[in-house]
């Protein structure tokens, strides 16, 4: 159940059965030579649907961009700063909020978003929580859930892919893209297979270390059928999460 394909009636109506909305949370940035440039926000926006249909809840619009400051070394990279996306996330929970949500499931797709997510919530939390206004008891939650996260999740990326399922552009990712959008294949070769690991520091340092953007991976083994597995497992294990966060009252 889509928020932008709902009248506000039909919002109304939501609201008398749960205080509950998914909002899916990605990143726009390079995912090496076969991973499209929206991977994150794709993997996170096609996964919260079927988190949102299985679950009867409604899922909201994504958010598409995320700080992606280092991969801004390769053409089509966006990004928003930390306090950008702090300012977002605080504006779409309040807004939602002041219908009366109150339980708050983001669905997240990009490793780089995380810390900023956490500060985002406490940001979120001082403000609807009066911490520096007028005192209010009334109850609001977050929760970020990264669909790639869990134990379902990386012993299916271990048993599928072993060490090839590496840390960015990693082969799982690409392949819920490739069952998602099987239209948009993209192939490239892997020069070399597996993509090389390590640290980095900024956009010019990561391009120089991963000149091709991958990181230990190599999502040449992707595949529709395998993204599906990863899918099928990955919604779910995030229904029972959303469903938990929901019933959550201590
Ligand atoms: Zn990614």
């Amino acid at each position: 159940m889509l928020l932008q394909q709902q009248t506000w009636q039909e919002i109304e109506t939501y609201l008398t059965r749960s205080n509950g909305i998914i909002l899916p949370i990605g990143s726009t940035e390079q995912h090496g030579p076969n991973g499209l440039i929206g991977t994150d926000a794709l993997c996170a926006e096609v996964i919260a649907r079927g988190v949102g249909e299985a679950a009867d809840a409604l899922v909201g619009p994504t958010i598409g961009v995320g700080v992606a400051v280092h991969h801004m070394g390769f053409a089509g990279t966006m990004t928003v700063r930390p306090s950008t996306l702090i300012a977002i996330m605080h504006d779409y929970v309040l807004s939602l909020a002041r219908h009366g949500f109150r339980r708050f499931f983001f669905i997240n797709g990009h490793g780089g978003n995380i810390a900023t997510c956490q500060a985002a919530f406490s940001e979120i939390y001082a403000e609807f929580e009066g911490a520096v206004g007028v005192r209010r008891d009334d109850e609001l939650r977050c929760r970020l859930a990264n669909w790639w996260d869990g134990k379902t999740m990386s012993a299916l990326a271990k048993e599928i892919f072993g060490d090839d399922e590496g840390s960015h552009a990693t082969a799982s990712e690409v392949s819920v893209t490739q069952f998602a959008f099987p239209d948009n294949i993209k192939h490239a070769e892997m020069n070399p297979p597996r993509a090389p690991s390590g640290r980095f520091h900024g956009p010019a340092d990561y391009r120089r270390r991963f000149p091709d953007g991958r990181i230990g991976s190599n999502p040449g083994l992707a595949s529709p059928e395998k993204g599906r597995r990863f899918y099928e497992a990955a919604v779910p294990e995030l229904v029972r999460t959303y469903t938990g966060f929901l019933g959550e009252n201590a």
